[in-house]
């Protein structure tokens, strides 16, 4: 037995060589952090409810026609997924005035916004992800103009998607979190979602108490995050009903 290449390490995940030439293994570690790493912790059984879930979002994505990196789920905490060339930018799509959007302009939090809005980020945790607009995109070259077109569209079909999702099972889709990748098919590329659609990267409040049931249980200190993980998880049915998937997240 040879230990298996570590490709990279990042809060959340640690990507592994796959077993075939242009795939890679996606691990879910339990680490949680917030403020640009500066609050930290390990949250028992997390990783093993993000793989979960993000697995059972990937495969209804792909479903409905929306490229993904995701083939399929191994094991509890790993999936196999098509190595890809991140596109270095955060992509957030808003249905209600949350978080750094209410902050920077002066909105109350869970206020609807006009339309879904879409946002650009650059991925620079020495810079703290600052927000971008499409000038800098290009000018940096970070991606291109038909790239830029190819996120906004996508990540709007994918707001769609989720948003319909979770309204069926009393949840508010407030905000996510996506990143895409560059997807080499001999002298082809696709823009495709990559990394991971999670409670980690979304905002999700319960429709009639807009409990939150998301990572900013975490970041706030609201209350126990694996339990409005499980929560999300139990809605969209991605739990054995028996709740061993559960006691197993934790174990
Ligand atoms: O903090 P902000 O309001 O800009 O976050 C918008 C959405 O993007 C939230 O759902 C948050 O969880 C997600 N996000 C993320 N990773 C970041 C920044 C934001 O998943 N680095």
């Amino acid at each position: 037995m040879s230990r298996r290449k570590k490709i990279y390490e990042g809060k959340a995940k640690i990507l592994y060589e796959g077993p075939e030439p242009g795939t890679l293994v996606q691990y879910f570690k339990d680490d949680a952090t917030a403020f640009n790493a500066q609050k930290k912790a390990v949250i028992e059984g997390k990783g093993v409810l993000n793989n979960r879930i993000s697995e059972f979002i990937m495969n209804n994505l792909n479903a409905v026609g929306v490229p993904t990196h995701f083939i399929k789920r191994l094991n509890m905490r790993e999936q196999l997924i098509r190595e890809v060339e991140i596109i270095p930018l955060e992509v957030v799509c808003r249905n209600v005035a949350a978080g750094s959007i209410a902050q920077r302009f002066g909105i109350p939090e869970g206020a609807p916004l006009p339309r879904s809005i879409v946002e650009f980020y650059y991925k620079n945790d020495g810079l703290q992800d600052p927000m971008v607009s499409e000038e800098h995109i290009t000018a940096f070259n970070w991606a291109s103009t038909q790239e830029i077109d190819d996120m906004i569209a996508l990540a709007l079909r994918i707001n769609d998607y989720l948003f319909g999702m979770f309204s069926a099972v009393g949840i508010r889709l407030v905000d996510f979190k996506v990143e895409f990748g560059r997807l080499y098919e001999g002298d082809m590329v696709r823009t495709v979602l990559a990394d991971e659609i999670s409670p980690d990267c979304c905002r999700l409040w319960d429709v009639q108490s807009n409990e939150r049931l998301d990572k900013d249980r975490f970041r706030r200190d609201l209350g126990d995050v694996m339990q409005g993980y499980t929560e999300v998880a139990r809605r969209l049915g991605v739990l054995r009903e028996s709740g061993s998937d559960i006691a197993a997240a934790g174990e």
